[in-house]
């Protein structure tokens, strides 16, 4: 069965948590998934992964693979962000053109944006301003790959364009205290402080910054929607237009897991940036709308946690 994504199709980093949604989404939809064992495929390794597409040359490539983390993860581990982030770029981008492929669907960040752009953003003000430094190394990767994108369908007249998600969450997030993203680290704070009988949660910062979150789920099915819709170049904002603090997403999340303790600062830690609301008209106008509601979303995740999570003895 021939397909309007496309006949064969790669998902770089279909482990990940946006990478198994996406597999998950496309079940169904006609398309032979391309996969590779992680042994076989390193992406920091030109030669492996210009074999692997030589190999394998599928119709269309999404990059949704990545070295990724939290704020403090970001603030750790720099080099790992910047390195990792900038070799999967060039090496999957280059070798994509190299096999012949013609679509291809590059996942930026909002964190790509500059530290003070006007709110809600909008795709041109990337390289408008400097960048929030607490994670200036992974946003650096990510620029250079929306620039290597772009400059590939410019010079080459490729089909190769990118998608720039606001903050995702849901099932495969990394429910890890240091390395994870907040909404993540917040949720396993709160279900072990319920389960061991702890009074109070620890939120880093003031609680103050702004934050747009989308499920995983609907990022996936933009993505999809993306493909299907669209040929060319350009970028894409994806997001869901709920922005709420991070002391507003602590209450939720507790009331979610049923954690009835306090929730107390580290105002030792960054706040990162104030506020990141992503301007998606550019997506809507192809007609695409996100159906999670941010509560139901943090529910479905509460459960897929509990499903899935080993719990210390
Ligand atoms: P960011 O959105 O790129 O800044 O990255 P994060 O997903 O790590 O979110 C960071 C925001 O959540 C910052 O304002 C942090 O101060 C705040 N935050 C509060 N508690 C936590 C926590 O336990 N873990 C993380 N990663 N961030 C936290």
């Amino acid at each position: 069965m021939s397909s309007a994504i496309g006949k064969r199709v790669w998902i770089a980093g279909d482990r990940g948590m946006l990478g198994s949604a996406l597999v998950r989404r496309m079940a169904g939809e006609g398309s032979q998934l391309i996969s590779a064992e992680r042994a076989e495929l390193d992406f920091r390794r030109q030669a492996e992964v210009e074999a692997f597409l030589q190999r394998q040359r599928p119709d269309v490539v999404v990059v949704a693979a990545g070295t990724v983390g939290g704020i403090a993860a970001n603030a750790a581990y720099p080099a790992d962000f910047l390195q990792d982030n900038l070799l999967i770029a060039a090496n999957i981008i280059g070798a994509a053109h190299a096999a012949d492929v013609q679509r291809l669907l590059y996942v930026s960040s909002s964190c790509s944006y500059p530290k003070c752009a006007a709110q809600p953003i909008v795709e041109d003000a990337l390289l408008s301003g400097p960048l929030e430094p607490t994670n200036e190394a992974y946003a650096t990767a990510k620029i250079a790959g929306v620039q290597l994108t772009r400059a590939y369908h410019t010079q080459h007249g490729r089909d190769y364009f990118v998608a720039v998600p606001t903050n995702l969450y849901g099932p495969g997030d990394r429910f890890d205290l240091e390395r994870g993203h907040v909404l993540a680290a917040l949720m396993r704070k709160a279900h072990e402080a319920k389960r061991s009988g702890h009074t109070e949660i620890v939120v880093w910062g003031s609680g103050m910054p702004l934050r747009e979150f989308l499920h995983v789920d609907d990022c996936a099915d933009a993505l999809i929607h993306l493909l299907m819709h669209y040929r060319g170049g350009g970028e894409f904002n994806v997001g869901s237009g709920e922005e709420i603090s991070i002391l507003e997403l602590a209450q939720t999340i507790c009331e979610v897991v049923g954690f009835r303790g306090h929730i107390t600062h580290d105002r030792s830690k960054p706040d990162g940036t104030r506020r990141k609301l992503l301007d998606c008209s550019r997506l809507q106008a192809l007609g695409w709308e996100p159906r999670i509601s941010f509560r139901e979303g943090v529910q479905q995740t509460y459960r897929w946690y509990l499903d899935h999570m080993v719990e210390e003895p």
